[in-house]
């Protein structure tokens, strides 16, 4: 046995997927769709979307901000695992992907959950903040360009509701963290979240080893 995190074989992690995936089929059919597009890895993981589904529903989530939608996986799963009164806010700025993602949550009948805004997150953000929304969200999931990371967690900390939870995606960032050769602004700026992180008293941290790495910041 080992301290560490068990490192994930392709079978093993094959293993993992069939014995606790519960994809529902049109999570399934998106996944599909976006495979033959050539920024598939930008979609999330079936597992990792599985775990958000479930602190959704632990924490009762009803008032959700994403930034960063792609083609509407995280978003839809997210949807579907919210009350019926629930309301997801998604930050994207490419309208291909995301008649795709508004497409599949029509499909699943998830699309008046769902508020789709084209434009830079750091607008979007700010102007929530400014319509009253500071300290109203109850989770919000982060995963698009990495070098406004900082921005959109400092912006987030401040929608959220003490308790409310903030996911960051790509923490990991294909182990480029820990590769010294790797010195692009990417690179560099999700480094400095994470250190910054580490240190940050207004949060509870956990930084999981799922996928690309995802990390929970709790506001307290
Ligand atoms: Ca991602």
């Amino acid at each position: 046995m080992t301290k560490s995190t068990l490192n994930l074989t392709p079978s093993l992690y094959e293993y993992l997927l069939s014995h606790s995936g519960r994809e529902h089929p049109l999570l399934k059919e998106l996944r599909e769709i976006t495979a033959s597009d050539e920024m598939a890895r930008m979609q999330i993981s079936p597992e990792q979307g599985q775990f958000m589904q479930l602190l959704v529903k632990l924490m009762g989530a009803k008032q959700i901000v994403e930034v960063g939608t792609f083609t509407g996986y995280s978003a839809l799963a997210m949807a579907m695992a919210m009350p019926k009164e629930g309301r997801i806010i998604c930050c994207d700025l490419d309208k291909k992907w995301t008649d795709i993602a508004q497409q599949s949550w029509k499909k699943a009948g998830v699309e008046d959950k769902t508020e789709l805004i084209l434009a830079p997150a750091e607008e979007t953000l700010s102007s929530l903040l400014k319509a009253g929304r500071a300290r109203s969200f109850d989770l919000i999931f982060v995963d698009a360009d990495k070098e406004s990371y900082d921005t959109y967690f400092e912006l987030s900390l401040r929608l959220l509701r003490p308790g409310g939870l903030l996911l960051i995606d790509n923490t990991l960032w294909g182990g480029s963290v820990i590769d010294q050769q790797k010195q692009d602004p990417d690179t560099k700026a999700i480094r400095a979240l994470n250190l910054k992180l580490q240190q940050d008293s207004r949060i509870e941290l956990s930084h999981l080893p799922i996928a690309d790495g995802l990390t929970l910041c709790l506001k307290k």
